[in-house]
């Protein structure tokens, strides 16, 4: 590697926080100096294939030419110009498509700039909506365990309380109402025993309870969790049943992830409030979205204050807006469901056998995500390592190692993937079990 390289590196790790890490970062960050559909080309030379999509939004893999392209003209036209006051085709234009795209029911669109600023403003709508109604009451919410929201406060305090930050902001966060985790397996026949936890929970509270939220079918960085349709749609006939609001975070599942457009459409359900984010530019540029119904916008609108009280700086920032047209074009002008059948299939055949090994508590495909799950807790750093030498980029969390490449990802490279984890996992497991 290049000196220069090194200098960069050692900067790096005394002057900049990373996700989730410490000053100085005791762990090696790798220089990444280019990329190339599903390729990652390091500083050094080598090449990865990807197995993250950057954290589920990189969809078409990297530097796709027709997002590209829109890129261009739009960042010749107008990259930025503020929205108080001012409206934009780019705009005006995406949400159309997502209107269009989105459950049959779900109107208006609120634009932001990241996922957690979504589901912040999702809330804010919900809350706004009781207030509108004069029943303030309906002040709380409530979720269900091993969910994931955001890193911001309001978000913070609906996720995961056993493995999110709970414990550490205790004395900051707003307390919500958290029903049981849904039972795990999208394709098992329950007995409904988690359904039963939930109404119980929201019988007792509903009337100070503005609005379930919740991740439909995926938890996705609460633990990688797949439910069962019927759970959801129970639960948003619960919700009409006791009169509280539904948000669904699609940030992760929405745009084909799991096999239909919206996780929603696997229980044919419309939510009050869907938050979408991640891949909706196709990863290459922060823009999130909140829609919701012509009801909720209405009541809020005449209500008090009779405005929506939200409005970053750089909402509906008109590049963002162009690029995600351009990935949504790209994406329904291409096989994707035929990929992600494709992607399941072969995660299917390849992973699920090692459900087998010792040391592997479970292995789960859905859609175009693949997760091992192994029992202990300290190997994700070492699997991250051997799956970096056997030329695949990963980056597990906690037990869990998974995978979600870009719908695009040849199937050369599918294979190279998910053998360079399978001995990755291999390894550190041969390794623990020696030594233990
Ligand atoms: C990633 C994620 C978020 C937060 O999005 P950011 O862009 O990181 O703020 C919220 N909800 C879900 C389901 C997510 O996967």
């Amino acid at each position: 590697m290049q000196n220069n390289w090194q200098q960069l590196l050692q900067f790096d790790q005394k002057h900049i926080w990373h996700p989730y890490t410490k000053i100085p970062n005791p762990l090696a960050t790798i220089g990444v100096q280019k990329t190339a559909g599903s390729i990652i080309i390091l500083a050094d030379n080598r090449e990865l294939i990807d197995a993250m999509s950057s954290w589920w939004a990189c969809i078409h893999g990297y530097n796709h030419p027709l997002i590209q392209k829109a890129m261009h003209k739009q960042i010749e036209t107008m990259p930025h110009i503020m929205f108080g006051g001012l409206t934009h085709q780019p705009a005006i234009e995406l949400a159309q498509r997502l209107i269009k795209l989105t459950p049959k029911g779900l109107e208006t669109v609120f634009f932001s700039d990241s996922g957690s600023v979504a589901v912040e403003v999702a809330i804010k709508m919900a809350l706004q909506y009781w207030i509108s109604l004069k029943q303030p009451d309906k002040k709380h919410l409530m979720t269900i365990k091993g969910g994931y929201h955001g890193d911001t406060f309001a978000t913070m305090a609906l996720c995961d309380p056993d493995n999110g930050m709970h414990h550490l902001f205790n004395n900051s966060l707003t307390k919500h109402y958290f029903a049981p985790k849904p039972q795990l397996g999208f394709h098992i026949d329950s007995d409904n025993q988690d359904i039963n936890a939930f109404k119980t929970l929201l019988s007792k509270h509903h009337q100070t309870i503005a609005a379930v939220c919740l991740e439909p079918i995926v938890q996705g960085a609460g633990g990688m969790r797949f439910y069962r349709p019927n759970y959801l749609k129970q639960i948003s006939l619960l919700c009409q049943e006791y009169n509280v609001l539904l948000i669904a975070d699609e940030i992760a599942t929405g745009f084909g992830r799991t096999g239909k457009l919206f996780a929603c459409e696997w229980a044919n359900i419309t939510p009050d409030i869907l938050c979408l984010g991640k891949s909706l530019t196709g990863g290459n540029l922060t823009l999130a979205a909140t829609l919701t119904t012509d009801v909720i916008s209405q009541t809020i609108s005449q209500g008090e204050p009779g405005l929506l009280m939200h409005g970053p700086t750089f909402m509906a920032n008109p590049l963002a807006c162009a690029t995600a047209i351009a990935s949504i074009d790209l994406l329904l002008s291409s096989p994707w469901q035929q990929n992600i059948q494709r992607i399941e299939t072969h995660l299917q055949q390849t992973l699920l056998p090692l459900k087998e090994e010792s040391g592997i508590k479970d292995v789960r495909v859905l859609g175009a995500i693949g997760v091992i799950e192994l029992e202990q807790d300290n190997l994700g750093e070492k699997v991250q390592a051997y799956a970096v030498e056997n030329g695949v980029w990963l980056r597990p969390f906690g037990n869990l190692i998974y995978t979600m490449p870009a719908f695009n990802i040849p199937q050369q490279q599918l294979h190279k993937l998910t053998k360079g984890i399978i001995l990755a996992v291999k390894k550190a497991l041969s390794e623990y079990i020696e030594q233990n």
